[in-house]
């Protein structure tokens, strides 16, 4: 199976464009929104209610993943997709994000990164070999390489240091894959923080090592929305045209629109599960949290227009209810709701373009 990704249209008035991935486990459309499933699983929804409620690709984290069960349990499994009983495209980090915002007492030189677990404070090391190991036991459609996520605020001095090392990760991980004779897109990460001009270098960079897909990362770290919709409208263009372009860590409504409009693909972000877990749902044009008053013989659903199972089955009483009294069931009906609200509002812009 050879991996493809084709432009089927482009809009007349903004640099949006309707594409298609291929990988071994079926067709993308894109642009596309991925729900995140952390630990091999999207917080509190089973398999079948993610492709009821329209996910036509999941992400999921090496970092986690590789801590525990450990990728040798999910090699034995002939990777993710038969562990967790997911038969559609899983697009795996390499677990650098994580590594830098997660663990402690890391230690960075040119091979690699060794780290402390979050879970029992055993010393491990990432390589950009290394991760790819990981990614390929896992099988993923889409493997990312080895990359620092800088934090935010840095210092120019320190992002240009940070950045040099991610550009020589990347070129290795390349190296590796194509050693490798795979099945498996490995996409590259431009970097750069919050400074255009190293934006620009980072992505010159990767496309003369030249990738099959390009990501931009170290964004939605904090920054304030009009630098991170400078970065995404100064960066995505840099990227090549006829490969897919994907903005990681982006999830709220106003963001992924803006980004689809300056030619972004691909979208991941923790936020519909995690908004659900606090009772937060996404609204007409608003975010609300279901425990409100206003909410306590509401019997309407969240949203009159959506179609998830929630929606259809449910009133706002009964959610509250759910939530007040921390039942179980509350995180997963909300999770439904907010995880459709996002992939559906990216589909039908793509049905717009
Ligand atoms: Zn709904």
């Amino acid at each position: 199976m050879s991996f493809k990704f084709e432009i089927i249209k482009k809009s007349s008035s903004t640099k949006a464009r309707r594409g298609k991935i291929h990988t071994n486990h079926g067709v993308i459309e894109t642009p596309v929104f991925m729900p995140v499933g952390t630990q091999a699983t999207v917080k509190s929804l089973t398999p079948d209610m993610l492709v009821a409620l329209g996910a036509e690709i999941i992400l999921s984290n090496t970092y986690h993943l590789y801590l525990r069960p450990g990728e040798d349990l999910i090699k034995k499994f002939n990777g993710l997709h038969d562990f967790m009983a997911w038969d559609k495209p899983i697009l795996t980090d390499s677990g650098g994000y994580q590594v830098f915002s997660l663990s402690k007492l890391r230690k960075i030189t040119e091979e690699g990164v060794t780290f402390k677990s979050h879970i029992d404070g055993r010393k491990h090391t990432f390589t950009p070999k290394s991760v790819i190991d990981t990614q390929l036991a896992l099988n993923s459609d889409i493997m990312m390489p080895l990359d620092i996520c800088s934090a935010y605020p840095s210092t120019e001095k320190n992002i240009r240091k940070e950045l040099d090392i991610t550009h020589q990760w990347e070129a290795k991980a390349k190296d590796y894959w194509e050693k490798k004779h795979n099945n498996h897109w490995l996409f590259a990460i431009v970097q750069g923080g919050m400074y255009k001009h190293l934006r620009e270098k980072s992505a010159k960079t990767l496309i003369d090592i030249d990738f099959p897909g390009y990501a931009i990362g170290g964004l939605s770290v904090g920054e304030p929305t009009d630098i991170l919709e400078d970065l995404i409208a100064h960066t995505t263009p840099l990227l090549p045209e006829n490969k897919p372009r994907y903005v990681m860590g982006l999830g709220l409504p106003e963001n992924l629109e803006f980004a689809i409009n300056q030619g972004a693909d691909m979208f991941d972000c923790v936020i519909p599960t995690r908004l659900a877990r606090h009772g937060q749902v996404f609204l007409e044009g608003e975010r609300k949290n279901i425990s409100r008053s206003e909410f306590k013989t509401d019997s309407k659903p969240l949203l009159d227009s959506c179609t998830c199972y929630t929606c259809k089955h449910f009133s706002r009483a009964y959610l509250r209810h759910l939530y007040q009294a921390k039942e179980l069931l509350s995180c997963s009906l909300l999770s439904i709701h907010n995880t459709h609200y996002l992939v559906n509002l990216v589909r039908n812009i793509r049905h717009a373009i």
